[in-house]
């Protein structure tokens, strides 16, 4: 099962949060038929989005990028439980280029964005723009820049030979205000342990054991816990009254000529299909 695990380490001044997301991602890239490298992207930005959702206790966070690049850029969105959801803008970019090898390259340069509670009437938006297009040390900066709380953050998404996701995860640390330098090195030093995040992952398997790697020799207070689920929350209602909205004048059309249209979910990639019965039931 897919969770995300959060402790406290150096008498409180440091705060760490691990995740493992694998099946989550897993299911984002069936969803969506993900290539390789938006695989990447969008597992990195559904486990951070989801660990952000869970540490600011917001009810909802988007964490979206954008980007003239390539992939155009992509949207995350969860709840404070863990559930979350997006998409790719462009999954199609295989005649762009040969050898792309980072997701800088697909990425930058762009912006990073975060909105919270956007069911408020003013969310909560902060703007950043993107440092490597590696997700992890964008969201790093933001959070400095923002909040200047210093962060470290890794996320990491590891593929067989066959492409196939065999594990997906991440961790963040953060640490309060006016921290002695000397804890300040140290996390230095563990973080380094982690260059290769994605394997490192798949090894350990679990949050906990992602979180004794780091701080084995340390007392760990781990505080709480909370699954991870690549879940939408539409309906073919919900769809269908969101259409009635942009182009009620194309469902009278379908309604009067007894065709049939689809709609997908952005978020999902859910296909419905309307016939002209489901459309007079709404329009009446
Ligand atoms: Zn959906």
């Amino acid at each position: 099962m897919d969770k995300i695990l959060s402790a406290m380490a150096y008498d409180k001044k440091v705060r760490i949060y691990a995740a493992v997301s694998t099946d989550t991602v897993k299911k984002a890239i069936l969803n969506h038929n993900l290539n390789l490298m938006s695989a990447m992207a969008l597992g990195r930005l559904l486990t951070i989005t989801a660990m952000m959702s869970y540490m600011s206790k917001s009810e909802s966070i988007a964490v979206q990028i954008s980007s003239e690049a390539p992939m155009k850029g992509l949207l995350a969105i969860s709840d404070s439980k863990g559930k979350v959801k997006g998409y790719v803008v462009n999954n199609d970019y295989t005649t762009y280029g040969e050898n792309i090898t980072s997701l800088g390259q697909l990425l930058m340069p762009g912006k990073l964005m975060i909105s919270r509670d956007f069911s408020l009437k003013e969310p909560y938006t902060g703007i950043t723009s993107l440092v490597t297009g590696e997700i992890a040390e964008d969201v790093a900066k933001y959070y400095m820049d923002s909040e200047q709380t210093p962060t470290a953050c890794a996320l990491g998404t590891y593929f067989d030979d066959k492409g196939n996701l065999m594990a997906a995860g991440g961790y963040i640390i953060q640490v309060l205000p006016g921290t002695e330098e000397v804890i300040l090195n140290e996390l230095e030093q563990r973080v380094s342990l982690t260059t290769n995040i994605s394997k490192l992952i798949y090894d350990l398997r679990t949050p906990e054991n992602l979180l004794n790697f780091l701080f084995s020799d340390r007392k760990l207070e781990i505080t709480k816990e909370e699954s991870i689920t690549f879940e939408c929350s539409c309906s073919k209602d919900k769809i269908l009254e969101k259409l009635l909205t942009i182009d009620k004048e194309q469902l009278n059309e379908v309604a009067s000529q007894q065709s049939v249209i689809e709609a997908v979910c952005p978020y999902c990639n859910a296909h419905y299909h309307y016939d002209s019965k489901d459309i007079l039931k709404i329009i009446r």
